[in-house]
């Protein structure tokens, strides 16, 4: 090492800490225990936050009950047990201003860590005893003979006994001895986006020469993470055009002119561009990979329907895959109505044209009828299949399939993609529409859903009654709730009573939705037709009770989730939701949208107290907005976005510094230079950028990996 050339983070990577001095074989043990290996780990070891050392206060000031950071000297530690048997460390600290008392419970090896003389930044409320004042268990940093304004305080582990300041320590000999760090951007990039460059960004997010230094350096660094998983997602995308045959679907229109013929109303131009988009799609020579986000109610099934019946219409099939079989069964029955007396060519009949055909595959199917519909999607004469996953499963064969629309819940992702393959006519992909039940934000979509395209309704079809939504957090409000029930239920209206999430199992849940249903038949609700849907109901059953209600002859449907996603019953008008503080934002968003599909004003009741800020604060987001976009970016911030990458990123830990709630320019930013760079390069991407495609091979998971070097 030494001076030389730039080095990579590959060539980093290479280069044990151990080389470093100081740090020895039980720092070496120490540091492996937090993963800290290479150089490469080392300087990618980010500060947790900066000390501004300007900021700290003089002891003599402190008053009570203030937050307040200290830097000090140790002067006396003393270690004892309190009667109760726990371990008691008392520091003294010195600031030359006075005296401060800073006691530790259950943490002995405090004494080890603040001997005396060492200089030390404590944060913490400040407490006075006997006029003295104080701090219990307050935040400790080691400062070290660190120098400088600003002071990077790291991550310490306390297991691995590791302090801020020893970390401090070598990342400050690791910078001193890599002379200079390579830059993967080019120049014309990182002017275009104000970004630093690498070598800058490196020293300064270690050793700032001021805050706004730091949070510079953070971008940069923040931002290559974001294009190195960028560009995985926009090369799979690519690779996937590239590497599949797609059907070049003839499209006419003469299906979906028919189609808008029927309809009682005229699609929406959201819906109209969106069909654009697809047809576009499905003309060319790649399979089709879109995803479809819209609002709940913003009419996504049309813009699938049209999908299908493009490719029905030039001779394929299309397969419709739902979440549960209560939708299938809905899905089915919506589709088979609105293409109702549709046709196709056929040579094998008088008339030269035989009725459209759209099957169901569920449970409630008995074998006779699943044989004859396996044989007709076979020999073609089967045009539309709706069900869940199975209808992707290996018994099914498809003679032509030319589209498949996902009504999203999973992720439909490589491994599923695969088993396309195969259901198509010869070797082409089908074309395969993605839509999500209630929108996700978007940086969120540009990451999970990152190697899609994608089509935003962003319009909700006109007339629409909002939904005025209500929490009732008291019981005197509740039972305003149950009256309004019974209102809308003298109008001849409907309700949905949704049951409390209850997380154990879903056979707890079944069995809690059940006592609701009594206990509301027999009280609130007494008198009027109260049906019950749960999901450890016979299929038969489950499917009978929706049946009841969608003909109006129940008044309540009182069930447990199960009617989440897409039922559709426009005579529904009032939604109330039990302890709705369990439920996420767009869990509760999703099923408001049952209600407010028709011609009558709609209310939203949520039940229950929050125990919780974060509670509140969901709680309320959801009164105050009806739009599922901007709750998407509600949520986001409120939940952070662990629950919204689940287990797609998790693979690549290459996510230290960027956050899709906190970076959502640079989200877009980064994927922008992701299509500039892969699409500048032709035929064989990243062929111009090998460093980068190094740092990539080097730092995204096992997936992404391969798709790169499969290409
Ligand atoms: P989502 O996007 O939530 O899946 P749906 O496709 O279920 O929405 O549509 C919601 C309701 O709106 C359905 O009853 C549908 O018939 C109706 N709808 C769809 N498009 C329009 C439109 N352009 N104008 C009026 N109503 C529409
Ligand atoms: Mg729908």
């Amino acid at each position: 090492m030494g001076a030389g050339d730039p080095k990579t983070l590959t060539d980093l990577a290479g280069i044990g800490v151990g080389r470093l001095a100081g740090v020895g074989t039980k720092n070496l043990a120490a540091l492996s225990e937090v993963g800290v290996n290479s150089l490469l780990d080392l300087v990618t070891f980010y500060p947790r936050r900066y000390l501004d050392r300007t900021n700290h206060r003089a002891i003599a000031e402190l008053a009570e009950s203030e937050q307040a950071m200290v830097l000090a000297t140790v002067r006396k530690v003393a270690t004892r047990r309190t009667r109760s048997g726990r371990s008691l460390v008392e520091v003294d600290l010195h600031d030359g201003s006075s005296y401060l008392r800073v006691s530790f419970f259950n943490q002995a090896w405090r004494a080890r860590q603040l001997q005396e003389g060492a200089q030390a930044v404590v944060f913490g409320k400040v407490e006075r005893h006997m006029g003295r004042r104080q701090m219990t268990n307050p935040v400790v940093d080691l400062v070290g003979d660190r120098t400088g304004r600003i002071v990077a305080v790291y991550p310490q582990s306390d297991k691995a006994g590791i302090s801020s300041w020893q970390v401090g320590t070598w990342v400050s000999e690791a910078l001193r001895r890599v002379t200079e760090f390579s830059d993967p951007l080019p120049g014309r990039i990182r002017e275009s986006y104000g970004l630093a460059g690498r070598d800058w960004a490196f020293r300064q997010i270690h050793n700032p020469s001021s805050l706004g230094a730091a949070n510079k350096a953070r971008t940069r660094l923040a931002f290559d993470e974001l294009v190195r998983l960028q560009v995985v997602l926009v090369m799979r995308k690519r690779a996937l055009e590239r590497s599949s045959k797609g059907i070049r679907h003839n499209v006419e229109g003469r299906l979906l002119e028919r189609l808008r013929g029927r309809l009682p109303f005229t699609l929406t131009a959201a819906q109209e561009s969106a069909l654009e988009d697809i047809t576009a799609d499905m003309a060319g020579a790649y399979p089709m990979h879109r995803l479809l986000q819209g609002d709940v109610g913003s009419g996504k099934t049309l813009v699938a329907l049209g999908a299908l019946l493009t490719a029905i219409e030039g001779g394929h099939q299309g397969a419709v895959m739902v979440p549960t079989e209560v939708l299938a069964e809905q899905h089915h029955a919506a589709i088979s109505g609105l293409l109702r007396d549709f046709t196709l060519p056929s040579s094998g009949t008088l008339t030269g044209e035989r009725p459209v055909s759209v099957e169901l595959i569920s449970n409630r199917v008995g074998a006779a009828q699943r044989r004859r519909i396996l044989s007709g999607l076979a020999d073609g004469t089967v045009d539309v299949l709706v069900g869940t996953h199975a209808l992707l499963g290996e018994t099914v064969d498809f003679n032509s399939l030319g589209c498949v629309v996902i009504d999203e819940q999973h992720r439909f992702g490589v491994e599923q993609r695969a088993t396309l393959r195969g259901k198509g006519p010869g070797d082409a992909i089908p074309d395969v529409l993605v839509m999500t039940a209630t929108p996700i934000p978007r940086t969120a979509a540009m990451t999970v859903y990152g190697d899609l395209d994608t089509t935003i309704l962003d319009e909700l079809p006109p007339g629409r009654r909002p939904i005025t939504t209500v929490w009732a957090r008291d019981t005197s409000a509740e039972s305003e709730v149950w009256e309004k029930v019974r209102a809308e239920a003298a109008l001849g209206r409907q309700s949905y009573v949704v049951c409390p999430l209850v997380e154990e199992s879903e056979k707890v849940a079944s069995k809690s939705a059940a006592a609701e249903w009594e206990r509301l038949s027999a009280g609130e609700l007494r008198g009027l037709r109260v049906g019950l849907l749960h999901g450890q109901m016979p299929v038969t059953e489950k499917q009978s009770v929706m049946d009841e209600f969608r003909s109006g002859e129940l008044d309540v449907l009182v069930s447990t989730t199960v009617i989440e996603v897409g039922v559709d019953v426009p005579n529904a008008t009032v939604m109330v939701i039990e302890d709705a503080g369990r439920f996420g934002v767009a869990q509760l968003h999703q099923l408001r949208g049952r209600v407010g599909r028709g011609e009558h004003d709609s209310w939203c009741f949520l039940l229950g107290t929050a125990q919780a800020d974060e509670t509140e604060q969901r709680l309320q987001a959801l009164v105050a907005s009806n739009d599922g976009f901007e709750l998407a970016e509600v949520d986001l911030d409120l939940r952070g976005e662990g629950t919204i990458l689940g287990s797609r990123q998790k693979g690549s830990n290459d996510l230290k510094l960027a956050s899709l709630r906190r970076d959502r320019e640079l989200v877009a930013q980064a994927r922008e230079v992701a299509f500039s760079l892969v699409d500048a390069d032709g035929p064989t991407p990243l062929s111009a950028h090998g460093e980068l495609a190094a740092e990539i091979g080097l730092l995204l998971g096992e997936e992404d990996r391969e798709f790169l070097f499969k290409s």
